[in-house]
Parts: C-alpha cells; structure tokens; sequence
C-alpha cells in the first residue's frame, strides 16, 4: 500500500529564538514547492509559538519533542499536551532514545505519553531502537517489537494507527553511523510484523515507520526508497536548512 513520506526534523536543544526563526524561514522556502510529502520540524519548546507564526499556512508542521502526560498542576518544568496544542503543534516526539537514556524514561512512561497525545489529537512519533551491545548480541528485534508492544498497550486499532513509529538505532545517532538501508528495512519489518500481531495486517500496512540515525543529504537516497521505510526523524542535519532541504527533496527511484 502507498504510505505518505513524512521528514521530520528534531531540533533537540539547538537555537535561540532567533536561530530558529532564521532557520524556518530559510527552509520555507526550499521546500515551498513539495506536496506529495509531509514535513515537521521539532524545535525546543521556547520557539514553538514564533516557528508556528511563521509556519502557519505552509506545508511545515510543528511538532514538540516531549510532553508529559498528566493534564496540567505542580509538574516543575513539564508541558502538557493542551500547551502544546496551543501552539499549534500537530506532532510530539515520545521516547527518543536521549529521554530513555539520559532521563531514564521507562516504557511504561511512554505508553502513558502516548495514550495522552492521543486523547487530544497530537500525532505521536513514538521512538524505539536497540543499543549496540544488543544489536551485537542479535537482540535487535526482541527490543524494539518490546518497546514497541509496551508503547502501544491498551491503544484501540484506530489509536495504533494513528501513531507514527521512528526506528532510530541508538548507536546511529549523532555518530555519523547510520544502519544499511537493508538492516533498516529488515527492523521496520519486523515492527509490522509485531502491530500484525498485536493487531492486524491492516495496522501493520497503514503504519508509517521513519528511520533515524544520522540520516543526511548523501544516504536520504538510499534509504528513502526502501519498501517499509516511510520517511526519516532527522537529528544534525535538520539544523541546516539546505541540507535538510534535499533529504525532504530525496529523489525518488
Ligand atoms: C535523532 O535525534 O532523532 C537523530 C536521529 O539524530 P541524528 O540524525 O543527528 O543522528
């Protein structure tokens, strides 16, 4: 079935205010023109509301790289998802490997995310990926058809397929590895074969699976055109406008 590309870029903590404005606004207009793919950036939490001004109405959605789950009180430092919503984001980035690692975010945690964004119509990317010591040990696909089984317990069909998956190898990013578009597409079968599992051969085909891990200009080609790979989640390389540019303008084959 044809899924619709989605590049989205993960900003992390890069920009000022000003960085960021000057970055949309560059990549506005190297991407003007694309309308067969849907493109999101995730900047820090401090510039949504200017990026979604100078967004709105282009083909650039905004999303958050976290929220919490809880609907709003004395959770210092935490953004719930209406103050998201308030900002116009569409999308959130739920369990990224920094937020599993460095913020021991655990599995249950993200299910909790997950189910919140849902209840208020924020798309989730939901992000799962093996660390190298498990890659080596040949466990690739029990972790992530795990985290992904976790993330998505007690989600009805129509809740499944509404979440967008990122399968980001830990070891690929930011460390200029990246996995072999067949190693890719090898795990992003293996996840639908999971959500086949969990649920049907209907969530399995409907679901958009990016890739992530230091995805860039020069391997965006390779593997964009892989069968079961529906896009890239972008960390470094969506912080320069023309580079992130040509991965969107990635050339189909
Ligand atoms: C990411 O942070 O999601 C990511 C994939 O980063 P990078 O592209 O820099 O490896």
């Amino acid at each position: 079935m044809a899924r619709r590309k989605l590049i989205a870029g993960n900003w992390k903590m890069n920009n000022s205010n000003k960085e960021a404005l000057e970055l949309v606004n560059s990549l506005k207009d190297l991407v003007k023109d694309v309308k067969d793919r849907d493109i999101m950036i995730a900047p820090a939490f401090t510039c949504l509301s200017d990026v979604y001004n100078a967004v709105k109405g282009t083909n650039i959605k905004l999303g958050a790289q976290n929220l919490y789950f809880e609907e709003k009180g004395a959770f210092t430092g935490q953004i719930s998802a209406d103050m998201l919503l308030s900002v116009g984001c569409e999308y959130v980035i739920i369990g990224h490997s920094e937020c599993r690692d460095i913020f021991g975010e655990k599995d249950e945690l993200i299910n909790k995310k997950v189910k919140r964004a849902l209840d208020k119509n924020l798309i989730p990317v939901l992000c799962v990926g093996e660390h190298l010591e498990e890659r080596e040990k040949g466990i690739t696909s029990d972790i992530v058809s795990s985290q992904t089984k976790e993330a998505f317990k007690g989600l009805t069909e129509t809740e499944a397929k509404k979440v967008v998956i990122a399968y980001e190898p830990v070891w690929a990013i930011g460390t200029g590895k990246t996995a072999t578009p067949q190693d890719a597409d090898d795990v992003h079968k293996t996840i639908r074969e999971t959500l086949k599992s969990v649920y049907n051969e209907s969530v399995s085909d409907n679901a958009v699976i990016l890739y992530g891990g230091s995805v860039n200009e020069k391997n965006a080609d390779d593997l964009l055109n892989m069968p079961n790979i529906d896009g890239a989640l972008v960390g470094g390389a969506s912080l320069v406008s023309d580079k992130f540019a040509r991965i969107v303008n990635y050339i189909a084959k």
